[in-house]
């Protein structure tokens, strides 16, 4: 089973530009300095696993002409990953079924409150609210997905518990500045790492720059992608000073894994 993964936004929580902000990132037209909110899309024999619904996630679809979702795999509740919820609605629709959601128990409870009128008990029929089934799921407990495994990677962002999801040989994991000894286990031999590197100085719960790399190195992936990159990071300034086998991802960036996945 051949695994990719496509960059759906690659911004930080505010998207890059930044509404009103004259920086030269803001201004860049080379178009790796636009990230829209951040997702990405795994395909892994026929079928597509979100990873987050984000508050771009209907331009997101639409930039891709992607008309089938089979899963939602949530990475935590923070509203740049769940901002787009309401739209499965249309994948409801065309696909004509509940959509399943995967994530662990706290990020669930969230989004049951943050969209409550989907949850509620007397809701309403019809196409107004989005159809969702839950499975909650925990870090370093495999699961499968219409013959994929997908290996689910707790991982800290600050205090909050996050995960970060493994299928095959390719690991997306965003929103981290800790990752605990079990989980790094988790992450040995792999073709592709993708991880979060905001910026280039500190921050209480992303990986800065420097961080991220030491930690690439740690993990040994054949290539690591950066994502989640706020706006002091420019794509082509700054990726010219990354070490070999790392570079920034951008949006619409699809990376396929160079191994066959196992089941
Ligand atoms: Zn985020
Ligand atoms: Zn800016
Ligand atoms: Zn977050």
């Amino acid at each position: 089973m051949n695994v990719s993964l496509l960059m759906l936004g690659t911004g930080t929580s505010q998207g890059v530009p930044a509404i009103g902000c004259d920086c030269e990132t803001c201004r860049s037209t080379d178009p790796r300095d636009r990230r829209l909110r951040p997702s990405a899309l795994f395909t892994v024999g026929g079928r597509t696993l979100l990873v987050d619904t984000s508050s771009d996630f209907r331009w997101q679809m639409l930039r891709h002409g992607i008309r089938r979702i089979d899963a939602v795999l949530y990475t935590h509740h923070h509203f740049d990953h769940i901002g787009g919820f309401d739209d499965l609605r249309q994948f409801n629709y065309l696909q004509s079924a509940t959509m399943p959601l995967y994530g662990q128990s706290e990020t669930l409870d969230e989004i049951r409150v943050t969209f409550r009128y989907a949850f509620g008990e007397a809701r309403q029929e019809g196409g107004g609210i989005p159809s969702a089934r839950m499975q909650t799921i925990v870090g370093g407990d495999p699961f499968d997905i219409g013959g994929a495994t997908v290996m689910p990677v707790s991982v800290k962002h600050g205090i909050l518990p996050v995960l970060g999801y493994r299928i095959g040989d390719v690991a997306y994991i965003t929103d981290t500045n800790f990752i605990p000894e079990t989980s790094f286990a988790l992450l040995d031999g792999l073709d592709v790492l993708v991880l979060d590197a905001l910026r280039h100085h500190a921050h209480p719960t992303h990986f800065s720059l420097e961080q991220s790399i030491e930690t690439a190195r740690r993990i040994g992936a054949r290539r690591t992608y950066f994502t989640h990159i706020a706006h002091n990071i420019r794509h082509e300034r700054d990726g010219a000073l990354l070490p070999e086998n790392m570079e920034f991802s951008y949006d619409g960036l699809l990376i396929k894994s160079q191994r066959e996945a196992y089941d």
